[in-house]
């Protein structure tokens, strides 16, 4: 068989550089002219199973941009997936445009482009997508998860996202405190969206004194209202004094700027994407001392609810347990990084590769 070398052929930058750079196995791009559909769909890994993950509409600004965007998302996947114990790969879509451009053709074209896949990608909802443009994905495909409850789907999967986070969340405590009860904990969470909400009614149930923030002030002051839990201004959130920061908004809020400032034990959210520099902002969260509570791990819940309604079969308290064991695995990943002293998300990259490589070897045999 001609093997072809991917250090001779590859130029920096190229595509094939890129893939081969992330050790991708596929990437597909999508185009219709007639819808105006322009999509990329990524896929990392099957080594356990068909690649899930959900498709993102954004206006990206390059195709270099959305190129990017989907060979991260998709590789996060693989060990997101893993790691959660699910036998699934990992992939990502993202769709370039403006979210307005959506319409039931658009939706069904894109459909149609998974199907042709024949089941190597699953697609579910991510940003800009919602579970009824599901319903328009699946009247094309099979491979299409996360659709609404009254069509025999799980339903919205942040629930199940929060639930996971929490947990992790206590495992962290767990690990920086010695209890896990966050009772008195000052926990700050940013923002209070579908995945934020959920989290802030389990913390303030826990007897949390839970700062809350978000840059649509009508929302804040809603949610504040709704559970008793503080507003704040979102400016002021990495100077807080707080025992937990709960990035719950957008990745890459781990960067240069907020990592000397904050100041807390722990960080455990459930945004995605949390460090800007994975290994060198990874690396200063565990010289300063802070227990991370790698992003991909924990909000894992969501995946772990469109992976059990894409089996089949769903049923929401089996997907409790699944997400409830994230607590543990947590713990698992914190005390590995403590003992190899090596920062929490690259233990828990570590641990997910050796699954995959593990169950890699049993698929061998007949
Ligand atoms: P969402 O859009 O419902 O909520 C995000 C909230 O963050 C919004 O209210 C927004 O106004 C707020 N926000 C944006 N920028 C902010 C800032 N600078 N400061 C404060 N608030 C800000 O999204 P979601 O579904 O709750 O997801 C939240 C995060 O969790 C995302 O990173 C998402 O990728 C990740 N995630 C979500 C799920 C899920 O099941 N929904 C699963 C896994 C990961």
């Amino acid at each position: 068989m001609l093997e072809i070398k991917a250090s001779q052929t590859v130029k920096e930058g190229s595509i094939f550089g890129q893939i081969s750079s992330m050790d991708h196995e596929q990437l597909v791009v999508c185009h219709d002219e007639a819808t105006g559909l322009k999509a990329l769909i990524g896929i990392h890994n099957t080594t356990l199973g068909p690649a899930l993950g959900g498709t993102r509409m954004w206006p990206y600004a390059t195709e270099e941009e959305a190129i990017t965007d989907v060979l991260r998302l998709s590789r996060g996947m693989t060990f997101k997936n893993a790691l959660a114990g699910l036998n699934l790969g990992g992939g990502k879509a993202v769709i370039i445009g403006d979210p307005k451009l959506k319409n039931e053709a658009f939706l069904r074209r894109f459909g149609r482009f998974v199907q042709s896949l024949g089941g190597r990608y699953v697609t579910a909802e991510d940003v800009n997508m919602k579970t009824s443009d599901m319903e328009y994905i699946a009247m094309e495909t099979k491979h299409v998860t996360g659709l609404p409850e009254i069509k025999g789907g799980g339903g919205d999967p942040s629930p199940v996202t929060a639930y996971g986070t929490y947990m992790g969340m206590k495992a962290a405590a767990k690990k920086a405190f010695g209890s896990d009860s966050l009772s008195g904990k000052k926990i700050c969470v940013q923002g209070v969206g579908q995945v934020g909400k959920y989290l802030i009614e389990y913390l303030i149930k826990e007897g949390a004194e839970v700062l809350i923030t978000d840059i649509f002030e009508d929302k804040l002051k809603k949610v504040a209202l709704d559970t008793g839990a503080v507003a704040i201004d979102p400016n002021l959130i990495y100077d807080m004094d707080m025992d937990i920061y709960a990035p719950c908004a957008l990745g890459a809020t781990i960067n240069d700027d907020t990592i000397d400032r904050l100041k807390c034990a722990v960080i455990a959210g459930g945004a995605n994407n949390q460090l800007k520099d994975e290994a060198k902002h990874g690396q200063i969260l565990l010289e300063k001392g802070i227990i991370y509570a790698p992003d991909f791990l924990i909000n894992a819940g969501g995946v772990i609810n469109v992976g059990a309604e894409y089996f089949g079969g769903y049923n929401r308290e089996i997907v409790y347990k699944q997400a409830e064991k994230i607590y543990d695995t947590c713990l698992y990943i914190l005390n590995k990084s403590e003992k190899e002293n090596i920062p929490a998300q690259q233990a828990a990259i570590e641990a997910a590769k050796e699954r995959i490589n593990a169950i890699g070897r049993v698929k061998l045999s007949f």
